[in-house]
């Protein structure tokens, strides 16, 4: 979702004639979008200002500002501690951002993180630049949260949920299939929730189905669904939409009820479990990916060998594996029995190396099919090789021309590694 707002920031700086710098060393203005899902992300920034105030000391006229989350979150704590910072806009405020860029220049180091107005935010931010070579483009079709897990600073920082009306979502996808882009994901904390909001209510599915129509688009994706709201109607759009990739993100946090409850993430492991049956009773080839948090306060043992028993019984292909950090004004930031670093540490290796015999064993049951493959560009991998991804979201390595670059092609797969296949043109 940073990805997408900052393309919409970029595609505004364009339109008040500001151009790209080679680095931030050359740069007039600096403006950094940021996370604080997660203490890591919330360092990162720390350590990024940190050099920022440095650079601000060599050159006082580059203005600097800070948007995103943690912008929203901890505006004052920002201020104090980096006098590097300009200007602070929160995450529904970017509209706002030529008014707030004119007051950092004289000097005022401007503030705002009111989210009133966020749902008609994107409507009056003109939409990102798409590169020539671009195949695939985010499109954010719902903000913020109503869920409150107890861990979460997401409906704090996002505000209440809102959708986008299908029209507005509508128009920006065929102007991207228009600039040749042709793989399409759609964001939202909990896409389940599309809809519910608008004057027409819409659902997800819904919603799905009329891009599924649009000429050009060959490849949908979402991120990211709640399992509870995870309807049969949208279980069903596997099995009918074309366009629908074979692969979901279902975070399930943990395998433990208990935990579960103390999350508030009100379902149990064996209603996840239900629904990872019914998704590949549907697609049986569907690659499904998760997140997991170890550490949550008062993990026991127990809880957490049901956390790992559930990814074993799974088998997802992939999964994205968090300890437990605080964020300050949640609920789960005030439990006790909170677990120790090393604790947390200790279980997140146990669990990192349980998945990636998992993801192998998923990976090498793809050797030997014939599968189709969008490739985005040269590989990492040397200058005749092209990198791209399958319906279900996995790299794929490939000896091919460079001008395949940007079209699909049927590739044989010869190897298979913890997180990308090797294969060669059919
Ligand atoms: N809306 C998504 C998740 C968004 S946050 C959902 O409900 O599934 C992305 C991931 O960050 C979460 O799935 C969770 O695994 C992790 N996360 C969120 N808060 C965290 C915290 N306080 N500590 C550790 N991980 C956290
Ligand atoms: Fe955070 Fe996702 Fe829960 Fe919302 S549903 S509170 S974004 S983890």
């Amino acid at each position: 979702m940073n990805d997408y707002d900052s393309g919409r920031i970029a595609a505004l700086l364009d339109q008040l004639h500001y151009s790209p710098a080679a680095e931030p060393g050359e740069a007039d203005l600096i403006l950094l979008t940021t996370c604080s899902v997660r203490q890591k992300a919330a360092d990162k920034i720390y350590s990024e200002l940190g050099r920022l105030n440095k650079l601000k000391m060599r050159n006082p006229r580059i203005i600097i500002g800070v948007g995103g989350c943690l912008a929203q979150h901890e505006p004052d704590h920002l201020l104090k501690q980096f006098p590097c910072i300009d200007l602070l806009y929160g995450t529904g405020a970017l509209a706002r951002l030529p008014g707030l860029l004119q007051a950092a220049a004289l000097g005022k180091r401007p503030v705002d993180v009111e989210m009133d107005d966020g749902h008609t935010m994107y409507g009056r931010l003109p939409r990102a630049a798409v590169d020539s070579s671009q195949t695939s483009a985010l499109v954010t079709v719902m903000q913020g949260c109503n869920n409150y897990c107890t861990y979460c600073i997401v409906p704090y920082v996002r505000g209440p949920e809102w959708s986008r009306p299908p029209d507005d979502i509508l128009e920006e996808t065929v102007r991207l299939l228009a600039q040749g882009v042709r793989d399409i994901t759609l964001l939202g904390q909990n896409v389940n929730s599309y809809g519910k909001n608008l004057s027409v209510p819409c659902s997800f599915a819904g919603l799905l189905g009329r891009l599924n129509a649009l000429d050009g688009l060959e490849r949908l994706r979402f991120i990211t669904s709640h399992p509870r709201d995870l309807t049969d109607e949208l279980i069903a759009c596997f099995g009918t939409l074309d366009t629908l990739c074979e692969h979901i993100h279902l975070p399930v946090q943990s395998g433990s009820d208990r935990i579960l409850r103390a999350m508030n993430r009100r379902y149990t492991a064996a209603a996840f479990e239900e629904l990872i049956v019914k998704l590949r009773a549907v697609r049986p080839d569907i690659s499904i990916t998760s997140d997991i948090i170890v550490g949550f306060p008062g993990e026991s043992d127990d809880d957490f060998i049901q956390t790992r028993n559930l990814i074993a019984r799974t088998g997802f292909d992939d999964l994205f594996i968090f300890h437990y950090t605080d964020r300050q004004g949640t609920r789960a930031c005030s439990l006790p029995d909170k677990i120790s670093y090393n604790i947390k540490i200790q279980r997140l290796r146990e669990l990192n190396t349980l998945q990636r015999d998992i993801s192998r064993q998923r990976n090498e049951a793809l050797v030997g099919r014939t599968l189709e493959v969008l490739f985005e560009g040269p590989s990492s991998r040397g200058n005749d090789t092209l990198a791209g991804r399958t319906r279900s979201n996995k790299v794929v390595n490939c000896p091919a021309p460079r001008d395949l670059a940007g079209s699909n092609a049927r590739v044989i797969i010869r190897a298979a590694g913890i997180h990308s296949l090797t294969g060669t043109l059919a």
